[in-house]
């Protein structure tokens, strides 16, 4: 795999668009004016050490947190102006979001974890539990697919996480650190499994993460640094000068 082959790059057909993001919580200023650009299929990177803002960043772009400034469209659409019911409709059907710490359900096993989306969703309980199948054995757990989160690795439940962001074909995947808890061979297969996916369905990935290895499979990085861009191949002034 070449992780890093030259796509166009071209602002018009961004998926989403985030302008001037500023996120405080009391007097801790967590992103200070972030602009980026996600295209559909494309793998962003977003890397930065701790506290520099990347969950922050995510929980805005995925409509989980509401920016104090700045804009996000999403498909033409902003995101601050449409109602809670709407932005909730919106992240079932399009959003994908793999928290850092995992979230999953503590009372159910991988299987009906990765299966309840499909079922919210109107999806039968057969071709449901099918299609989560399906998706804890690209990402390596089906073995686990009748065990609790409880009795699972730290790792096994990142990739049962995995699966349940991706198992409704979302449009956009939202992964804060999703290889944290991986080794280096297990992370290497969680992210070919990833981009893989992102390659085949045209899923744009936002891919939060401290591992350079890791970032090397993303199409582009971009380095936050105490809540603004400071680096990287994602930043949208770079874009608009016409490098990268
Ligand atoms: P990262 O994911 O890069 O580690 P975060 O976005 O989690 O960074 O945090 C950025 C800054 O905002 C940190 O100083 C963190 O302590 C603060 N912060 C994040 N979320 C909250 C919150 N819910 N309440 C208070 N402070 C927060
Ligand atoms: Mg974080």
């Amino acid at each position: 795999m070449s992780p890093r082959e030259e796509r166009p790059s071209s602002e018009g057909t961004a998926l989403i668009s985030a302008r001037g993001l500023k996120k405080s919580y009391g007097s801790t200023e967590a992103l200070r004016g972030v602009s980026l650009d996600l295209r559909a299929g494309e793998v962003l990177a977003v890397t930065g050490t701790s506290g520099s803002g990347k969950s922050t960043l995510l929980h805005c772009l995925s409509g989980i947190v509401r920016p104090d400034e700045g804009t996000i469209a999403y498909g033409g659409e902003l995101l601050g102006r449409l109602p809670e019911n709407r932005l909730g409709e919106l992240r079932r059907s399009d959003f994908g979001v793999v928290f850092q710490f995992g979230q999953l359900i503590p009372e159910l096993t991988a299987l009906d974890n990765v299966a309840l989306p499909l079922l919210l969703a109107g999806v039968h309980r057969a071709p449901a539990h099918q299609r989560a199948g399906e998706w804890l054995e690209r990402f390596g757990v089906r073995g686990q697919a009748s065990l609790r989160p409880g009795a699972m690795s730290g790792g096994q439940g990142q990739r049962v996480a995995l699966a349940r962001a991706l198992v409704t074909g979302p449009k956009v995947v939202f992964a804060d650190e999703p290889t944290g808890a991986l080794d280096t061979l297990a992370g290497e297969q969680v992210m070919t499994a990833l981009v893989h996916t992102a390659r085949e369905s045209a899923t744009a990935v936002l891919l939060i993460t401290h591992d350079a290895q890791i970032a090397a499979y993303a199409d582009r990085e971009l380095g936050l640094s105490d809540g603004i861009v400071h680096s990287g191949t994602g930043a949208v002034q770079e874009v608009a000068r016409g490098e990268g």
